[in-house]
């Protein structure tokens, strides 16, 4: 996946391209694997990318490397569906996600990368008077921390989401929603693309086809990775590896509290636009999210297949029950046809918050437990990681993600605390 970064106008590109005259810059090609480095970054996807980014311009870390073992943004970083919000109930969370959806709003110009951050509005919708208390709870904690929330009856939503037309009849009627304005999307592989160039504008070195297969140590600490190009030494070393999370816990000989689990999302052929923002559809007997692309296409995903696997190929069962659920809340999609299905890996934790936090040895941390919900978090995790990394002290907005809760029992339960709990 090698993006070309263009110099000038839509026309020089064309004759440049035509013309073969080199116009074309590789974005981030080009850097050799060195001997050793001040850190270690393992995983192109984007925890990896950002926490090497603000390693070098935050702290002028000079010698970081990121070691990825397929392509850059061949994870989820490229699979997800692309929905950032910050509408979560605990404070451990939603400060974090609020954190996280400020730096979206401005990351475009900050990497002077466009990656299409655009705040349609994420709608929560509620299908009884139970689920309209557990939103307007959520929505509270939520304006209490400073956030944006509404409560929106039929009527409002009627105006904010016409396709929706709440006051249609249904077997789970909508009776109301919790709007979050900000939240929306970001077109995900840009945000890879973005973070790449940027980081090595700044001297990062990434290298793909690299496969971290050891941890070298001695006297307690880590002195460096095995990697499937050789040793390399480090003064530290990030994991940010998501889906194989588990598999460097087992590395380490440490049993991590995650359980690696597949979600499948999926686009119908494009239409005219239709959906206006993200709907987020639970209901008794399923679940389904759906945003409609630039594209016109139908984005939409649903629950985990259910079952640990590291495959990437989602079951047909799934697929079913997230089209019987979106049609069942927009009957107008029912003529579609499916385009594409695909699958990733999500390190599931056991209280559905994330980790980051050293494991094992003093200068090796692990960056991971996003669950279905670390799209939206990458530039915050970036930021946050990268400052415990060079400063060796976790900032107040990941203090409390470490892997001690798990032990301690102090867990940051979203799925429990929360009014849906197949969702984080
Ligand atoms: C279908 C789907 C829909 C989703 N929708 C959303 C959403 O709408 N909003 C949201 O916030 N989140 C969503 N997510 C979750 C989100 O995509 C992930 O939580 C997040 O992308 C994970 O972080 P990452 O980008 O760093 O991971 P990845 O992109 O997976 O990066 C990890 C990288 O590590 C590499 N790696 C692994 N092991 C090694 C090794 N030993 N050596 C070297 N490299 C290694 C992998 O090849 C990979 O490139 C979704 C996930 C899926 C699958």
């Amino acid at each position: 996946m090698r993006q070309l970064a263009p110099k000038y106008s839509a026309w020089s590109l064309l004759r440049a391209r035509v013309a073969g005259d080199g116009y074309w810059r590789p974005l981030w090609t080009g850097a050799q694997l060195r001997d050793a480095y001040d850190v270690v970054v393992v995983g192109a996807g984007g925890h990896g990318l950002a926490t090497a980014y603000h390693l070098a311009r935050d702290h002028g870390v000079k010698r970081v490397a990121v070691l990825e073992k397929r392509l850059l943004g061949y994870g989820n970083v490229g699979r997800n569906t692309t929905i950032v919000r910050s509408n979560y109930l605990l404070p451990q969370n939603h400060y974090f996600y609020e954190d996280s959806l400020r730096r979206w709003e401005t990351l475009s110009r900050d990497l002077n990368y466009n990656v299409m951050y655009s705040p349609r509005g994420v709608i929560d919708l509620a299908h009884s008077d139970g689920d309209m208390v557990a939103l307007a709870r959520r929505g509270n904690a939520m304006r209490v921390a400073g956030i944006d929330a509404e409560l929106l009856d039929p009527r409002r939503l009627a105006r904010f989401a016409p396709e929706l037309e709440p006051y249609r009849a249904r077997r789970f009627p909508v009776v109301g929603a919790l709007l979050q304005r900000r939240g929306g999307t970001v077109r995900h592989d840009a945000v890879a693309w973005g973070y790449a160039r940027a980081a090595t504008a700044l001297g990062v070195d990434i290298i793909e086809d690299c496969e971290v297969i050891g941890v070298r140590t001695a006297a307690g600490f880590a002195t460096g990775v095995e990697t499937s190009r050789g040793y390399v030494q480090a003064e530290q070393i990030v994991f940010a590896v998501a889906g194989h999370s588990g598999a460097i816990g087992t590395l380490l000989g440490v049993q991590m509290p995650i359980e690696t689990h597949l979600l499948q999302a999926m686009v119908t052929e494009p239409v005219k636009p239709l959906i206006g923002s993200v709907l987020i559809y639970v209901y008794p007997h399923g679940e389904v999210y759906l945003t409609q692309s630039d594209r016109g296409g139908v984005v939409m995903g649903g629950y985990l297949d259910g079952f640990p696997s590291y495959t990437r190929e989602g079951q047909w069962f799934r697929l079913q029950d997230v089209v019987q659920s979106a049609v069942a809340l927009l009957p107008q999609l029912a003529s579609l046809r499916i385009l594409r299905q695909w699958a990733g890996t999500n390190d599931m934790s056991m209280d559905g918050s994330f980790i980051i936090d050293r494991i094992r040895y003093d200068n090796v941390f692990i960056n991971g437990g996003w669950c279905y919900g670390g799209f939206k978090a990458i530039p915050a995790s970036g930021a946050a990681c990268a400052t415990f990394v060079a400063t060796g002290t976790a900032p107040d907005l990941i203090r409390q993600h470490t892997l001690a809760r798990f032990r301690s029992g102090h867990l940051l339960d979203e799925r429990g605390a929360g009014p849906f709990p197949a969702r984080q």
